[in-house]
């Protein structure tokens, strides 16, 4: 048998910094939620068999009548309602999937998800049971007060994107585990594996357009690329 992925797909956060009363996931880009494009790219990808979408217990009934009947995602298994901080609606999908090797977690607020970046991070999880999208960047290091103490490889510093793909068993177990500890340092879905399993995580690259709209600005952003 062909194996099964899922995309649990994130739209449960309150997006504070867009200062808007519609969250950020439902705000419009060139006509369609910011949610549709990364739904729409899970839909049309031969890779994906479903699709677990993840919202407020508010937006449960806006997204299932306004977003997957309206745009016909048949691949959406389920609507259903997140948690309070973003592992624990990460949790509520885990729970949600039936029947799957791989798991690919994203942040519906990430638009511009290809099937190229897909493919690219379904491979490289075949390697470790776990990999995650993202791109090499220059940054540098800098003490305390302010002054640039080291400047990094380059090939050795990635800015994190979603989505990070795992092999379920080994995310679901790897989340079991941590539910009983302290989560508060918590700030993506690898630090999970990398804390409570020994399994290395790969990294593919996803791309520069792959962002996530936070502020207003980021909207203006996200026109632009589709414009282009
Ligand atoms: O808040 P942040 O920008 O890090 O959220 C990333 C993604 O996780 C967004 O798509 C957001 O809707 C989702 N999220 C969630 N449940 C939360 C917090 C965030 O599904 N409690």
């Amino acid at each position: 048998m062909s194996e099964r992925n899922t995309a649990i797909v994130l739209a449960a956060g309150q997006g504070k910094r867009m200062h808007s009363k519609v969250q950020k996931q439902f705000l419009e880009i060139q006509g369609y939620p910011v949610l549709y494009y990364s739904l729409r790219c899970f839909q049309e990808s031969p890779l994906i068999q479903d699709i677990i979408l993840v919202t407020g217990e508010e937006s449960i009934s806006y997204c299932k009548e306004e977003i997957v009947q309206k745009y016909g995602f048949t691949k959406v298994s389920a609507v259903i309602p997140g948690g309070k901080e973003r592992y624990d609606s990460v949790y509520a999908g885990l729970c949600e999937c039936r029947d799957c090797e791989y798991v690919l977690i994203h942040d519906g607020a990430r638009p511009f998800v290809t099937e190229e970046i897909l493919k690219r991070g379904l491979q490289k999880v075949k390697e470790t049971g776990a990999c995650v999208i993202g791109m090499p960047s220059k940054v540098k290091l800098s003490d305390e007060e302010g002054y640039v103490k080291e400047t990094p490889n380059r090939k050795c510093v990635w800015t994190i994107q979603t989505p990070q793909i795992f092999s379920y068993s080994l995310i679901r177990e790897a989340h079991d585990s941590i539910r009983q500890k302290d989560m508060s340092k918590i700030t993506d879905d690898a630090m999970v594996v990398e804390q409570e399993t020994g399994a290395k995580v790969a990294l593919a690259e996803g791309s520069y357009q792959n962002i996530k709209i936070t502020t207003p600005e980021d909207l203006d952003i996200a026109e632009a690329f589709l414009k282009h």
